[in-house]
C-alpha cells in the first residue's frame, strides 16, 4: 500500500516538475507554433494545444499497461499521471480557463492563489515574457490578497 501511494505521489510530482520545464523551454519554445494555439482567443472547443494533453496521457496509459500484470511501480505512476491529468484538466481547464462551464471564480485561497497565477500566466499572448508556468506549484505573492 505505502509502495503505490509513494509512486502515485512520484508520478504526480514529476508530472508538475516536468510540466513547468516543458512549458518553460519547450512549449514557450521550439513548439511555441503549437502551444500559442492556448494563448490566442479559442474559436472552438479543441486547440492544437490539447496535442499535449493527449501525448501525456498516452504516457500514463503506456505505464498502466506495461505494469497492470503485476501492479508494478509503473502501473502507479501511471496512475499518478492520470490523477495529475484528470486535476489538471479540472482546475486549468474547467476552472480557470472555463471551458466546460461548471466552476465560478473560486473562494478557497488555495485555488485562488492557482488562478490568479495562471492568468498572469496569460496575460500576454507572447512567447517570450510569459511568467509563472507551473500550475500547482505557483510563487508565494499569489496568494496574497492584494494581488490581482
Ligand atoms: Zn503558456
Ligand atoms: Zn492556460
Amino acid at each position: 500500500m505505502m509502495y503505490a501511494i509513494l509512486f502515485v505521489i512520484i508520478g504526480f510530482v514529476a508530472m508538475e516538475l516536468s510540466g513547468w520545464f516543458i512549458h518553460k523551454y519547450i512549449m514557450h519554445g521550439p513548439l511555441w507554433s503549437i502551444h500559442k494555439t492556448h494563448h490566442q482567443p479559442n474559436k472552438g472547443f479543441f486547440e492544437l494545444n490539447d496535442l499535449f494533453s493527449l501525448l501525456f496521457g498516452s504516457v500514463a496509459v503506456l505505464l498502466i499497461i506495461l505494469g497492470i500484470g503485476e501492479l508494478d511501480y509503473r502501473f502507479w505512476i501511471g496512475v499518478g499521471i492520470s490523477l495529475y491529468g484528470l486535476l489538471y484538466f479540472v482546475i486549468h481547464d474547467m476552472l480557470v480557463h472555463r471551458r466546460v462551464k461548471v466552476f465560478e471564480r473560486p473562494k478557497n485561497k488555495f485555488l485562488l492563489g492557482i488562478f490568479k497565477a495562471h492568468q498572469a500566466h496569460h496575460a500576454t499572448n507572447k512567447k517570450d515574457d510569459a511568467v509563472s508556468f507551473g500550475l500547482f506549484v505557483v510563487p508565494k505573492k499569489f496568494y496574497k490578497p492584494k494581488e490581482k
